[in-house]
């Protein structure tokens, strides 16, 4: 009797229009998992509509990082993929979809286009497995200016298969300062500069996720003209290495606050950091990880990084890691196989966020109107 009460209860309630706007009043919740160095990012909207963004490494590491994506999955309570956006054919980012696609049911395939970089374990794997698991789905090929269809998100393709947006994002297009600051690069002929580049609203909330886009694309992008104007939350593009992540695209974007999703010695190296830390109006970087490629010189303070490592030192290393120059053999990184933490935010749609580390539960608020980036 009491259960159906309880029942009749719940089905009142659900009408009632307080609850209603209770509702609306959900935050977008964003999952920024552990792949050590790789990357999967999962997007979960107010009325339980999801949205990945990779799936980790391959090969012996595929069934460890699609664990954890699963993991993330059900502590978010989500139990399938609407939207999967793979940015680029590199392993770190396409590699546990198999295993993923095991566990979750994903609807909707998103991605670039055909593989540049020759490679055969991608093209293998475009021929098999990924040509077999989109027949069965919907999949589509996005460019730069194409909007992904998420219910109570607006979401926009700014770079997709080399090219770039040419148009201004909506009360963007000022000219970018932050151009002189960067210098291009070499070429890169190689899948990085494919990534799908995304850049993301709920109400006032806005997030930039490029993927693994390199220097010379940013750049495209962002000079002499902003075509983005700015972010809230930064998604650190390529892990935080120096290769991505100019002064044009950060700097320009102004972030409140930047994750990357580095791994033990992949990425936060200082070159990297210190175009992060010197970003106005940036309050904190959150790092996935300890990298000793930032040494306790560049790193940021321990509350803020997510993971340790499976042996830990007795003392943090001081001085940043130079690796070996090209061709030398570098000696094995630290591994991390062991328990891992994600990062999640939760967003509302004043633009007010919080970003909680889920290794120690430290938590920051970054309201809307009180700080540099959120007064403009
Ligand atoms: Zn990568």
């Amino acid at each position: 009797m009491r259960t159906t009460i309880a029942c009749l209860c719940a089905a009142v309630c659900l009408a009632a229009p307080g609850l209603a706007q209770t509702r609306a009043a959900r935050p977008l919740e964003i999952y920024v998992i552990d792949v050590e160095g790789g990357n999967a990012t999962l997007f979960v909207t107010p009325s339980g509509e999801t949205v990945l963004i990779d799936t980790g490494n391959g090969g012996a590491a595929a069934a460890r990082d699609a664990g954890r994506i699963v993991e993330a999955a059900k502590a978010a309570g989500v139990t399938k993929i609407d939207h999967l956006i793979t940015t680029h054919w590199h392993g770190d980012h396409f590699g546990g979809l198999a295993d993923v696609a095991k566990q979750l049911p994903i609807a909707h395939y998103y991605d670039h286009g055909p593989n540049v970089q020759p490679a055969q374990a991608a093209d293998d794997f475009l021929k098999t497995t990924y040509a077999e698991l989109t027949s069965k789905a919907m999949h589509t090929v996005v460019k730069p200016g194409d909007s992904i269809p998420v219910k109570e998100l607006n979401w926009r393709v700014v770079a997709s298969a080399g090219n770039v947006l040419k148009t201004n994002l909506p009360g963007a297009g000022r000219p970018n300062p932050a151009c002189a600051a960067s210098k291009a690069q070499d070429p890169d002929p190689t899948e990085n500069a494919q990534s799908v580049s995304s850049y993301i609203t709920f109400g006032r909330f806005r997030i930039v996720h490029m993927g693994d886009l390199t220097y010379n694309k940013e750049m495209d992008l962002m000079c002499p003209t902003n075509r983005l104007g700015a972010a809230d939350l930064f998604i650190v593009s390529h892990h935080g290495q120096a290769i991505s992540n100019s002064p044009a695209l950060v700097h320009a974007l102004q972030p409140r606050a930047a994750i990357i999703n580095n791994g033990t010695r992949k990425g936060g190296q200082p070159d990297a950091m210190r175009v992060l830390f010197s970003s106005p109006g940036l309050e904190d970087v959150w790092q996935m990880h300890f990298s000793l490629l930032s040494g306790q010189e560049y790193t940021v303070p321990g509350a803020f990084i997510a993971n340790e490592i499976d042996q830990q030192s007795e003392s943090m290393p001081i001085a940043f890691w130079t690796p070996p120059p090209q061709g030398q053999q570098a000696p094995p990184a630290p591994t991390h196989n062991g328990r891992s933490n994600y990062f999640k935010i939760t967003a509302q749609q004043d633009g007010t966020f919080t970003v909680t580390n889920t290794r120690n539960n430290f938590s920051k608020t970054y309201r809307t109107g009180a700080g540099t980036a959120a007064t403009r």
